[in-house]
C-alpha cells in the first residue's frame, strides 16, 4: 500500500476529533469511591442546607436593626431570651429587643437576622447583653439553604468530584453517586525487538519500556489499564491483538509502527479490521508526529509512536485527556493544567509550523520564579523524561523562544 502520513493536524484539530467520541455510559458508586470521577449527571438538592439559619459564631444571636449603629462607646442593651444549644431549636421568634445566646452552629430563632461574636458584648447580669458593635442583617451566620435549595441543581454533569464535592454531597445526604464509567484502557507494544520487562533481552533486544509507564499515566488519568503484552511486526497479529484488545476495552493503545517507515505496520493492521476507519495520521507536534487515532467499532484506537519519550509525551498531553473525557469530564480539554509560570533559562528553536513540547527540568530561580532549563535529548532516550518535571508548549507560528522569558510549565 502507499504509505505516507495524511494531512498533519494541529493539537486543537487534533482535541476536536477527540471530543467526538461520546463519553461512557455512566454508573453509580458509593461516595467512598467518588473522589477524582466526574458527575454523570446533575445533582439536585434534595432539600435546603442548611434547613435552618445558623449560627457561625459564638455570640448572641440579634435583630440587626435592634443594635443597629452600636460601638464600643454608644453600644446597644439587649434583654436576654435564653440560651440556645447546639442541637435546640427554638420556634418562638426572638421578640424586638432581646437576644438569645447561641455556639456556632446554633439554629437561629425566627426573626434573628445576625449574630454578634462574643467578643464584642458584654454580659451585664441580671440578663442584661451590652452589644458593643453592630451586625449587618445575615452577618455570622448562614442563612437556610445557603449552601443548597432542595430542587436546584447543585453540581453540574461532569464535574470532577473533588474532597469539596464529596463534603457537600455527604452534608446532602447522598450515598450514592452517579458518576462516569472508569474507562479500560488496553496497552499493547509492537516491535520484533521488543521482550517484556521480566526478560533479559539479547543483544538485538530491548524491554517493552512503553507499556508500564503509559499504563501508569493511564492510571493516573482514571482510567484502568490493561497491559496486553507484546506484537511483532507483522500485520496479522498486529490485527489480531487490536482485536482481542477491543474486546475488552473502551479505548487501545499501542505503541510502536505508527510512522510511516516498512516496518510500521499499524496502518495495514487498522485497514484489516471491520468497522474502522483511520481518522488522524500524522499530528504537526513534537515529539508525537507519528501518532494515529482511528475508530474501530465505536472506539478509538491510538497508534502511539515508539519512541519512549514520544509515547510519553502524545500520552500526557493528547491521551491522559481523552481518557477524562471518555470517564466524563466536561472540561477534559479545557480544564487549566496544573502548571507553573518559570523563567527560560536558555534559547529554544522550534520549527515554525509545528508546536513543540519542549521538555523541561525546573531548578530554583529568582525573582520568585522557578528557572525552566529545557531538556535536550533525543527522543528514545527515557532519562530526558526522569529529569523533566514539565513540558512547556511552544506554539507552532513561533521560531523559538529567547531566553529570559517567561514560560508556562505544564507539570508532569
Ligand atoms: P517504532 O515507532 O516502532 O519505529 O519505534 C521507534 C523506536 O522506539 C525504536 O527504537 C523502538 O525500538 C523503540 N520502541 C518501540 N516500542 C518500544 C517499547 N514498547 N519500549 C521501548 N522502546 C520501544
Ligand atoms: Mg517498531
Amino acid at each position: 500500500m502507499d504509505k505516507g502520513y495524511l494531512e498533519l493536524i494541529s493539537s486543537s484539530a487534533f482535541r476536536e476529533v477527540l471530543a467526538e467520541s461520546p463519553p461512557l455510559p455512566g454508573t453509580t458508586v458509593p461516595l467512598d469511591e467518588a473522589a477524582g470521577r466526574f458527575l454523570a449527571g446533575d445533582v439536585l438538592s434534595p432539600e435546603d442546607l442548611p434547613r435552618l439559619p445558623r449560627s457561625s459564631m459564638d455570640g448572641f444571636a440579634v435583630r440587626a436593626r435592634d443594635c443597629f449603629g452600636a460601638t464600643e462607646t454608644n453600644p446597644s442593651y439587649l434583654d436576654l431570651s435564653g440560651d440556645l444549644s447546639i442541637t435546640a431549636v427554638s420556634a418562638e421568634p426572638l421578640a424586638p429587643g432581646r437576644c438569645v445566646r447561641v455556639v456556632t452552629g446554633s439554629s437561629l430563632p425566627p426573626g434573628a437576622d445576625a449574630v454578634v461574636m462574643v467578643e464584642h458584648t458584654q454580659d451585664l447580669g441580671a440578663g442584661t447583653i451590652e452589644i458593643r458593635k453592630a451586625a449587618a442583617p445575615g452577618e455570622n451566620m448562614m442563612l437556610a439553604g445557603e449552601d443548597a435549595l432542595a430542587g436546584q441543581p447543585v453540581l453540574a454533569k461532569g464535574t470532577l468530584v473533588r474532597p469539596a464535592e464529596i463534603g457537600l454531597l455527604a452534608a446532602l445526604g447522598i450515598c450514592e453517586v452517579p458518576v462516569g464509567a472508569r474507562p479500560v484502557a488496553a496497552i499493547l507494544s509492537t516491535g520484533d525487538e521488543l521482550v517484556p520487562v521480566s526478560d533479559t533481552p539479547g543483544p538485538g533486544s530491548i524491554r517493552d519500556a512503553n507499556a508500564p509507564a503509559l499504563a501508569a499515566m493511564c492510571a493516573q488519568a482514571g482510567a484502568q489499564p490493561l497491559q496486553m503484552g507484546i506484537v511483532g511486526d507483522d500485520v496479522a497479529s498486529i490485527a489480531q491483538a487490536l482485536t482481542r484488545a477491543l474486546d475488552v476495552a473502551d479505548a487501545v493503545f499501542l505503541s510502536g509502527g505508527s510512522s510511516v517507515g516498512v516496518r510500521d505496520l499499524t496502518i495495514e493492521a487498522l485497514e484489516l479490521l471491520p468497522d474502522t476507519k483511520v481518522l488522524v495520521h500524522g499530528l504537526a507536534v513534537s515529539p508525537g508526529k507519528p501518532t494515529i487515532l482511528a475508530r474501530s467499532r465505536g472506539k478509538a484506537v491510538w497508534g502511539l509512536p515508539g519512541q519512549v519519550a514520544s509515547a510519553q509525551v502524545v500520552m500526557f498531553v493528547f491521551g491522559c485527556p481523552f481518557l477524562a473525557h471518555l470517564a466524563g469530564d466536561a472540561q477534559a480539554f479545557t480544564r487549566p493544567r496544573a502548571e507553573v509560570f518559570a523563567r527560560l533559562a536558555r534559547n529554544v528553536a522550534s520549527r515554525q509550523g509545528r508546536e513543540d513540547f519542549v521538555r523541561m527540568r525546573l531548578a530554583p530561580g529568582s525573582e520568585g520564579l522557578p528557572e525552566a532549563v529545557p531538556v535536550l535529548g533525543k527522543s528514545g532516550l527515557l532519562k530526558t523524561l526522569v529529569q523533566a518535571q514539565g513540558l512547556a508548549a511552544i506554539p507552532a507560528g513561533l521560531e523559538g523562544l529567547e531566553a529570559g522569558t517567561t514560560i508556562r510549565v505544564m507539570l508532569l
